[in-house]
């Protein structure tokens, strides 16, 4: 049941992050070469700016600068030019723009932050609740060994007070035997009241956790139910554009590698590179199978590169 749970959040949180698109407007197409001169394209560097960067996207300038920097160079290295080049004047702009879509990644992570929050609260009530149970098994036990002997000793002592009363036994040393196997019975007794007590409370800690263990697993359904109903359907919107016009305009990002790929996308836009078919390309129309942690260029990317530069 844990597992599927965990099994299941996992897939709506794959699901969340694979319905983000990066699309290029297909009208920009015509315009792309607006930035790139016909004849020896990217032989001068296209130069761009930050416009604006909404602060509820939370990046400084200066680590904004640096993600641009980072993803100028992928395409860089790989024609081994000067493609781009920041100055604060360029026609070519780069906006963060924030709207519902970072809103809802927003919302998205702090449930996701909650949920993993409610896993661990759980997990260690059901461990409370283990060792709890483990420990009234054992005193459970014994407890019932005890009261075995109890009723055995019990036995044996109105046996012998049943022959004290028919006379058999007389001597006061006898007399004496059974008063202290009576004090010892009450002992035992009392004991057993003791340990029954225990056991009790045990049950009572165990059901309280158990209480709380329900309470939590409420919380959880209820804070899946609402992730689903959030974020479960399909939701295609684009992380990013580059629109000749508008320039590049950034609108979702959940990490500086997600932003950084979907820069280097729209770059190569700029560069005036198309949509490749292959998954893992950078300019591949959706984000997804590229490598996140280490963006790299594919052969259908280079080719891409090649044949807007004329290399
Ligand atoms: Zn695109």
């Amino acid at each position: 049941m844990k597992f599927f749970r965990k099994l299941f959040l996992l897939f709506l949180v794959s699901a969340f992050i694979f319905v983000f698109w990066i699309v290029m407007p297909k009208k920009s197409q015509p315009q792309v070469r607006k930035y790139i001169p016909a004849a020896r394209p990217c032989r001068t560097p296209l130069k761009y700016a930050i416009d604006s960067a909404d602060p509820r996207f939370n990046i400084s300038p200066e680590k904004l600068r640096d993600v641009l920097e980072a993803a100028e160079n992928l395409w860089e290295i790989k024609s081994g030019l000067n493609l781009f080049e920041y100055d604060p004047e360029a026609e070519l702009k780069v906006r963060l723009v924030f709207d519902e879509r970072q809103q809802q990644t927003y919302e998205a992570e702090q449930l996701e932050a909650s949920l993993k929050n409610l896993d661990t609260q759980k997990a260690s009530l059901e461990k409370q609740q283990s060792a709890l149970s483990g420990e009234y098994d054992k005193k459970l036990t014994s407890f019932k060994k005890e009261v075995e002997k109890y009723e055995k000793d019990l036995k044996e002592y109105n046996e012998e007070v049943s022959d004290w009363n028919n006379q058999k036994r007389t001597s006061e040393e006898e007399y004496n035997k059974l008063k202290k196997e009576e004090q010892n019975l009450k002992d035992q007794f009392n004991k057993l009241k003791k340990a029954e007590a225990e056991l009790n409370a045990i049950a009572k800690k165990a059901n309280t956790v158990i209480t709380q263990e329900n309470k939590i697993i409420n919380s959880y359904n209820s804070a899946v139910n609402t992730y689903k109903s959030k974020f479960g359907s399909s939701q295609e919107f684009e992380k990013g554009i580059f629109d000749p016009s508008a320039g590049i305009i950034i609108y979702q990002f959940k990490e500086t590698s997600d932003l950084a790929l979907t820069l280097i996308h729209e770059f190569g836009h700029a560069l005036g590179i198309e949509h490749v078919e292959n998954p893992k390309s950078i300019m591949y129309y959706m984000i997804g199978e590229q490598n996140l942690d280490n963006p790299a260029l594919t052969a259908e990317d280079a080719a891409g590169l090649k044949s807007a530069c004329q290399l």
